[in-house]
This record gives C-alpha cells, sequence and structure tokens, in this order.
C-alpha cells in the first residue's frame, strides 16, 4: 500500500480547516493533485493571533529541524474528568519506519480554543516528546466541563484539529449522553466506514473494548488488495511501533480519534491472541513473554490518549503488572468501570477450544479460576456500590452473558471458561442490588443483546444487561446460520452475525437506546451505515425491549 496516500494528506488538510468534519472530505480523491498545503504551511505566527487578554497566547511555536510533517498519525483526546482531558498526539515523520525522530527530545506547541478556528486561545502549553516515549505526547489540559478543541504545533507544521469533551463533575445533573462503543479493527480485514460513520454521529465519547491492534502478520484469505499488515508478527518495541503507525495513518480512524474523547481498554491482540496473564498462545517462556508483553503495553500507552503513567516495570522477573482498569463519571447520569480481562486472568481451561461440543472439563469449574484477579474484582464492587450515577456501565473484553450449549462451552476464552468467577460477580451483583447495569462488550466480532442472571440464566435475578458490539473490520469467527443457535441461548434476546460495525448509546435518566450499526461493505471505506436494530432498557429495569 501506499502509506501517504495524496488521499490522506488532502483529508488531513481538510479535517484541519474544517474542524473535524473529515467525514465531508473523507470519500473525496478529486483533489489529487493540489499541493496537501493547509496543515503544512507554516503555522500563524502567535504575534498575529487575535488580541486576547489571555497571556498564554503569546507562546511561540517551538523552532524544529523537521523537514516532513510530523502529525501523520492524527490527534486524540481521552479519559476526561470534570477538571480536564488528556490530548495525544506522536511526532512520526516516517510513521511506518519506527517513526522518524531524531533521538532528541522535540518541543511541541498545544493549544486550546472554545472554538475551532483557535481565534481565541483558553490554554496553552509546551510539551516535549522524548524517543523513549516513542515521541509521544499526552498532555493533560486543564479545563472547564464542556467542549473544546485542540491543536499541536511544531516549526512550520500544525496538526489536524480535535474536538474533546471535558466531563461534567459527578454532581450535576445531565440529560443525555451519546457515546459509541467499538471493539476489533484488523486493519487487513477491511476498511474503517465504521469509524467514519461515528465520526459523523460526532458523539461525547467512544469506548473501545480491544483489539485496537492485531498482531499477525501477512493476510488472511479474503483481506481487501489495500489492506495488508505490513511487517512480521511484532515483538518489541519498534515492531509494535510500526503496527500501531499502521493503524493509525488511516484517515477515518483519524477522523474518528479527532470528534471526541475516548476511553480505551485493550484485549488480547494489542499483544498476542488469546494469552492469559503471563501465558502466551504459543506457550512461550512466560520470562520471555513478559519482556514482549512489556513492548506492547507501552507501545499501546505511546498511541492511546490516557491517563496513565507509562509502564515501568521492564524486568522480565518483576511481573510487569501495569493498571489500567480505572473508571469514569459523567455528572450524575452515567459511570463507567473499564475492566481489564487479560492481564490478571488464569490460563484458558481445557485446552482453550473453541466451538467444542463436549461437556466443559473438570478443569472449568474450578472455584479458584479468575478472570480479573482478586484485586480487580474487589475495585469493580466498590466501584458499583459506591457510585451515584443513575447508569452503571461495566466496560469489558469478553462476552460475561451464558453462550454454553447444552452444558458444552463453545469459547473457552469467555466468560463462560471462568463459570465460578462469573458466578461470584454476577451474585455479588446481585446482592449489592446494582441499579442499572449495563456491560459492554466487544471481542467475538458479531453482534449480541443479553439479559443477565444472577444463577440460573432462565429463573435468576435479573442483574443487569449486555450490549455486545461486533467488530469494526475484523472478519467474523462463525458463519451466519450460527444465528439461530445463539438466539437460542436462554439469556440472548438477539443476535446479528453478519456484519462489521459499532454501537451508537444514547442514555437519559429515564432510558437506554443502544442503536446497532453496521456496515454495507467492510471492503469499501466509503460503505453506507446504516442500523439494523435499536434495543431500549428502561430504568429500574433489566429488560430488554425492541
Ligand atoms: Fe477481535
Ligand atoms: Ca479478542
Amino acid at each position: 500500500m501506499q502509506p501517504f496516500s495524496r488521499r490522506r494528506f488532502i483529508t488531513g488538510a481538510c479535517a484541519t480547516t474544517v474542524a473535524v468534519a473529515a467525514a465531508a472530505c473523507s470519500g473525496d480523491d478529486s483533489g489529487g493533485d493540489e499541493p496537501a498545503s493547509a496543515s503544512n504551511t507554516p503555522g500563524t505566527p502567535a504575534a498575529t493571533l487575535a488580541e486576547t487578554t489571555i497571556p498564554v497566547t503569546t507562546l511561540a511555536v517551538p523552532d524544529t529541524d523537521l523537514t516532513a510533517d510530523p502529525f501523520t498519525l492524527g490527534v486524540a483526546s481521552g479519559d476526561p474528568d470534570s477538571t480536564g482531558v488528556v490530548l495525544w498526539t506522536r511526532l512520526a515523520p516516517d510513521p511506518l519506519n519506527g517513526g522518524g525522530m531524531a533521538a532528541s527530545a522535540a518541543d511541541v506547541l498545544w493549544e486550546v480554543s472554545a472554538d475551532d478556528t483557535f481565534t481565541e486561545i483558553a490554554v496553552s502549553g509546551i510539551a516535549t516528546a522524548v524517543a523513549d516515549e516513542g515521541h509521544s505526547l499526552h498532555v493533560i489540559a486543564t479545563l472547564a466541563a464542556g467542549e473544546w478543541f485542540y491543536r499541536f504545533r511544531v516549526g512550520p507544521y500544525t496538526s489536524a484539529v480535535g474536538r474533546t469533551l471535558v466531563a461534567p463533575p459527578p454532581e450535576r445533573s445531565v440529560e443525555e449522553v451519546r457515546f459509541a462503543a467499538a471493539s476489533c479493527q484488523k486493519y487487513s480485514n477491511g476498511h474503517y466506514a465504521a469509524h467514519r460513520d461515528i465520526a459523523e454521529q460526532r458523539p461525547d465519547l467512544v469506548v473501545f473494548l480491544g483489539d485496537y491492534i492485531y498482531e499477525s502478520a501477512g493476510a488472511d484469505g479474503a483481506d481487501p488488495a489495500d489492506r495488508v499488515h505490513l511487517g512480521p508478527e511484532p515483538t518489541d518495541i519498534v515492531t509494535y511501533r510500526n503496527r500501531y503507525a499502521l493503524y493509525k495513518t488511516d484517515p477515518q480512524l483519524q477522523a474518528a480519534h479527532a470528534v471526541c474523547p475516548w476511553l480505551v481498554i485493550w484485549d488480547d491482540h494489542e499483544v498476542d491472541n488469546n494469552y492469559a496473564g503471563d501465558i502466551s498462545q504459543d506457550g512461550d517462556d512466560p520470562a520471555a513473554f513478559r519482556a514482549r508483553r512489556f513492548a506492547a503495553y507501552k507501545a499501546w500507552w505511546e498511541h492511546q490518549p490516557v491517563r496513565l503513567d507509562p509502564p515501568a516495570d521492564a524486568s522480565p522477573d518483576g511481573g510487569g503488572e501495569y493498571r489500567i482498569y480505572r473508571g469514569l463519571t459523567w455528572g450524575d447520569l452515567m459511570q463507567v468501570a473499564l475492566l481489564d480481562g487479560r492481564q490478571y486472568r488464569d490460563d484458558q481451561a481445557c485446552g482453550d477450544l473453541a466451538l467444542n461440543l463436549a461437556p466443559a472439563c473438570a478443569e472449568a469449574a474450578d472455584p479458584e479460576r479468575t478472570m480479573l484477579g482478586d484485586t480487580q474484582e474487589a475495585w469493580l464492587l466498590d466501584t458499583l456500590r459506591t457510585s451515584a450515577a443513575t447508569w452503571n456501565v461495566v466496560a469489558n473484553q469478553v462476552v460475561l452473558a451464558d453462550a454454553r450449549l447444552n452444558g458444552a462451552v463453545l469459547n473457552y476464552d469467555q466468560w463462560d471458561g471462568y463459570p465460578a468467577a462469573r458466578s461470584r460477580l454476577l451474585h455479588a451483583l446481585a446482592k449489592s442490588a446494582i441499579d442499572n447495569l449495563v456491560v459492554l462488550t466487544g471481542d467475538i466480532h458479531l453482534a449480541a443483546v443479553a439479559e443477565l442472571h444472577d444463577g440460573d440464566p432462565v429463573t435468576g435475578t435479573p442483574v443487569g444487561v449486555e450490549f455486545v458490539t461486533t467488530s469494526i473490520s475484523s472478519s467474523g469467527l462463525v458463519g451466519d446460520a450460527f444465528t439461530e443457535v445463539l438466539k437460542s441461548f436462554p439469556e440472548l434476546i438477539d443476535a446479528e452475525l453478519a456484519h462489521r460495525g459499532y454501537v451508537l448509546h444514547t442514555v437519559t435518566h429515564d432510558q437506554w437506546s443502544a442503536e446497532y450499526r453496521i456496515v454495507a461493505d467492510v471492503a469499501d471505506p466509503d460503505s453506507a451505515v446504516t442500523t439494523f436494530s435499536t434495543y431500549e432498557v428502561q430504568a429500574g429495569s433489566s429488560r430488554v425491549s425492541t
């Protein structure tokens, strides 16, 4: 592929001048011979900016020796609280080959404004990008709740403009929040029309549930010819950086990042398929795998707008724990607990068989087995029990609902393979009478809606609902013929296996509405994206209606 197609530059330029309206540009190749000018010409010198009483506007744009645009990976924001938000970019003039920066540090000006023309700068600063962090930047901008626009500048180069939101404080009454839930965006399997649609919808948040990159090398059988995983399977910081950079050069993914703040957690493919703690898919030596995992975790941090320090424990013998589970509140309306279902789990039972119809092996039923680890499990319950918000959301990696077939576990990687941990969690939630629980899940590349129970999946106490989003682009794992089997499971309300897409959630104090958006043709970046179905939950109920 051509990583620096003219189209990408034009899209970037458009995104700069028309804020985050990248969707209006993304399908337009017509200006192919025009110079990629707007985002790459010298920025307006700070001294000529509109008069303002805010002294920070006098900050000068730092000089640079760079001779190519370093803002090739776009901008992003994330983890808003009521005091501010994280603003992200990474300097990478040669993104697919290690980034292309010298070993020295680079100063970058960041600016935030209430409007997308930046006539008045609300707050700005100089941030320093260093080689050990891949020349990434994680600026915590201190701002009041509401909508803001941001950009980065160095020498003659100005980044695309991002729109972000700072969260309403927990005590503030909030009428509505709209957010997208997404997962599984294997670059080689297709294009990101779903991300274009997210950008067009202008949600308040995106919750990304994992499988942001895939670690595999080469192509799958039916992959579009213009979407190839470059390079070998990543195992070290350089190869993981290059893999993230490949994904982040995509203009539709950049548009979705630029439209609103994201809440990002990981699943397995950010490191290695179906890994569990320090146990790899292929049974590598755990110490060697911990070293690889550290590189993957570090590259994840470098490329995500997360309010976290970088992973510090590089010692293969030190365990290398890197805590990413964390929470967010959105006024009095919603609280989100963001989980890590990979790092603390026991290994998959029964040899991690898939689509095996034999009864579950005894190992799976071991009451000591854990999905979240004791510390995270206690944190989750405490977070939910002390919540003052109307809706309590759990951003979760793998399917929580009971999807066993006549006692057979079809996927030992899901909560089905950790039945004691699931029973413990659902029983604790029922006992604590957690209000209005909504679980958001990805991983499985199909869309599903479920009602969760403590105990028996039919007669047990209703605990909450689960909305499983299909993949943004990753190929389906089972055929359409499986749809009716899934719908026959007692906890499953509906399922859709044929399409890629995401879920657009609209939340008020009275009602939760989940609009399932599907992509007509994942091989086409300009594909139509339409609504398959919308599911509703009334506050105070754990039942889904359409
Ligand atoms: Fe996936
Ligand atoms: Ca996964």
